[in-house]
């Protein structure tokens, strides 16, 4: 799908931008941080225009059984490198894919490095690492998406009450047992261990992760990071 951040991205920094459709570029990676959860809408395609479902009182039979696909729209701002070096407000589409990494929590405030990787039958899709979690209070106010995403499909009559379809990914630690006896042939590894700081955030964001009650932030965060 073509980028279609192009327009207001290219203003100078600091004059304000309109809200656009985000989606996650073919090749590279964009830097987000998300303002709020995502709103969902189940996409038709009873030809070869996408019909965005109304809901199913309204929805005409033979569309509303055409192939769907879900999408999700979140409000984000998208990190802009130098010379503008700042956070950028726009709406940033949801593949299920995606969803899967993000849904059954509150995500405002994680910040997510996205790209495409080559899934099944070759498609690119949507994944992504999750760099940081700031502070609820620190980040901008969640703005409305709902009128890009009908703007996008010429129609205010849209359903933003859709789930997708597949369950949430479950996150697990690694064990910290000890290693598998020896048999000399393997090859060793150059990552270090992890700091005890360093399990103990891992343990925090898996704990996140998996949708359980976050817990207060330590005051003395040791390597500069989460918190603000
Ligand atoms: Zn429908």
């Amino acid at each position: 799908m073509a980028n279609r951040n192009r327009g207001p991205f290219q203003n100078p920094t600091g004059v304000p931008v309109y809200l656009e459709l985000t989606s996650v570029p073919q090749e590279g990676s964009i830097t987000v941080i998300f303002l709020a959860n995502s709103i969902g809408v189940n996409i038709h395609w009873p030809r070869r225009t996408p019909v965005p479902c109304p809901g199913h009182v309204h929805c005409k039979t033979d569309v509303h059984r055409s192939r769907t696909v879900w999408k999700g729209y979140a409000a984000v701002e998208i990190w802009r490198p130098k010379p503008h070096a700042d956070w950028c407000p726009t709406v940033l589409e949801i593949t299920e894919r995606l969803d899967e990494l993000l849904k059954g929590r509150d995500y405002r405030g994680e910040v997510w490095s996205l790209f495409r990787q080559s899934g099944r039958q070759g498609h690119a899709e949507v994944t992504g690492h999750l760099l940081q979690t700031r502070a609820s209070d620190s980040c901008r106010d969640p703005f409305r998406v709902e009128g890009v995403v009908q703007r996008i499909y010429r129609t205010p009559h849209i359903d933003f009450g859709a789930e997708s379809p597949l369950p949430p990914r479950v996150f697990l630690a690694p064990s910290q047992m000890d290693p598998p006896p020896t048999t000399g042939t393997e090859h060793q590894s150059n990552d270090r261990p992890p700091t005890e700081a360093e399990k103990q955030e891992f343990r925090r964001k898996i704990a996140e992760m998996n949708g359980q009650r976050r817990s207060p932030q330590p005051s003395h965060s040791g390597n500069g990071q989460g918190g603000k």
